[in-house]
């Protein structure tokens, strides 16, 4: 298949006009076949969502397999053809459940977003900046307990939130570098100081900038100011309209630059649903339009109800450049979860999985191995 007139995405030059061929279920640098026109369209790569807990009424979280291949499949129909769910604050027998079911899911699925890796945010978070999790099940750093969730996870555990200025902090960091996992700090009381210390010993993400962390004042830059100091370092940030006025959302890109933004949903099992009461670990959850709050605590935000490509969307509607948008949803989740080498960009060699988008961003079709799997060319 050969797609041409497109404006195709390219990490280094933004958007170019060139032709991609599909072959084999990859990118190709030629070939036979059918020939698309897609004049007028945005080809972007399909984004990676590395840290969303649910949507159309499932949660990562409930460890089911049918649960998890629905959210598998609703992602891939939005063009999200990578995911890495993410668990919370739960009891590790249950937690442990939940990794064991990701497992299970990588092993036999035949179809959906392809499963990369699993995020676990909770238990090891601190009471205050706690936001919708369970505090019934917080726990102090344990990196034997996070070894314990790769080995039922097959090593499929790639992101873990840290509130580092709890107690054996910095172990936890070496115990999970050992094991293969990203330390990202986050529902934290940490000041710059604490924040440094646990990027120097090797933490490298910040979880969802802003959210349940302290704010980032002229005296006190916690660990906003720490991440921005380690250049090494990324951020996520919910792009949704309600978590982060789009102002914040514009200085975190120029602050950091598109190459350390890493854009998630946070979604929650709502997204794709109806406004209502819905369960959320244990408590519950009150949606209305694009807001989720804790039911009852109005001002406690729970997650998102809306799904990356509409994240990323709202991200260019606040300004955001396309291309550094794209690059904040493709390139860099799929960095930090190490298949870059095979998705994440259009470069030939790659998985065909990517998303047509028209002129006002609307996703026209979705290719997942060079297969049509949602809307049409
Ligand atoms: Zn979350």
């Amino acid at each position: 298949m050969r797609l041409t007139g497109g404006r195709v995405f390219d990490p280094e030059k933004g958007f170019v006009c060139k032709d991609l061929f599909v072959s084999g279920g990859r990118l190709a640098a030629g070939g036979e076949g059918p020939i698309v026109d897609l004049k007028g369209a945005w080809v972007i790569p399909g984004l990676t969502d590395l840290h969303f807990h649910g949507c159309v009424g499932e949660d990562f979280s409930d460890a089911t397999p049918d649960g998890l291949q629905k959210m598998a499949d609703y992602e891939l129909s939005r063009g999200v053809t990578q995911i890495c769910p993410a668990g919370m604050t739960l009891g590790e027998d249950t937690l442990i459940a939940v990794c064991k079911n990701a497992a299970d899911h990588k092993a036999k699925s035949t179809h959906g977003a392809e499963l990369v890796g699993v995020n676990m945010e909770g238990p090891f978070l601190c009471m205050a900046k706690k936001g919708a999790q369970n505090a019934a099940f917080l726990h102090a750093p344990d990196a034997g307990m996070l070894h314990r969730f790769q080995q039922a996870a097959g090593g499929l555990v790639k992101l873990v939130t840290l509130a580092c200025e709890e107690p054996g902090a910095i172990e936890f960091i070496k115990g999970a570098l050992a094991d293969g996992v990203t330390v990202s700090l986050g529902h934290t009381t940490a000041d710059y100081d604490t924040a440094s210390a646990a990027y120097d010993a090797g933490a490298r993400q910040a979880t969802h900038l802003f959210n349940a962390m302290p704010a980032f004042t002229h005296r006190e830059p916690g660990v906003v100011g720490a991440a921005l100091d380690h250049e090494e370092v990324r951020v996520e940030l919910i792009s949704d309209g309600v978590h982060i006025h789009p102002s914040v959302v514009r200085a975190v890109f120029k602050m950091f630059g598109a190459d350390r933004v890493i854009l998630i949903s946070d979604s929650l099992r709502a997204t794709g649903m109806p406004d209502g009461v819905y369960p959320f670990g244990g408590q519950e959850i009150e949606v209305h339009g694009v807001r989720a709050t804790i039911l009852g605590h109005p001002e406690t935000l729970a997650g998102s109800v809306s799904d990356l490509m509409a994240c990323m969307k709202s991200a260019v509607r606040f300004g955001i450049p396309l291309a550094d948008a794209v690059t904040a949803a493709a390139v860099n989740p799929a960095k930090v979860l190490g298949v870059y080498d095979r998705v994440g960009s259009l470069d030939v060699g790659k998985d065909a999985n990517l998303a047509i988008l028209d002129e006002n961003l609307d996703l026209k079709a979705v290719l997942f191995r060079g297969q049509v799997v949602s809307g049409s060319l």
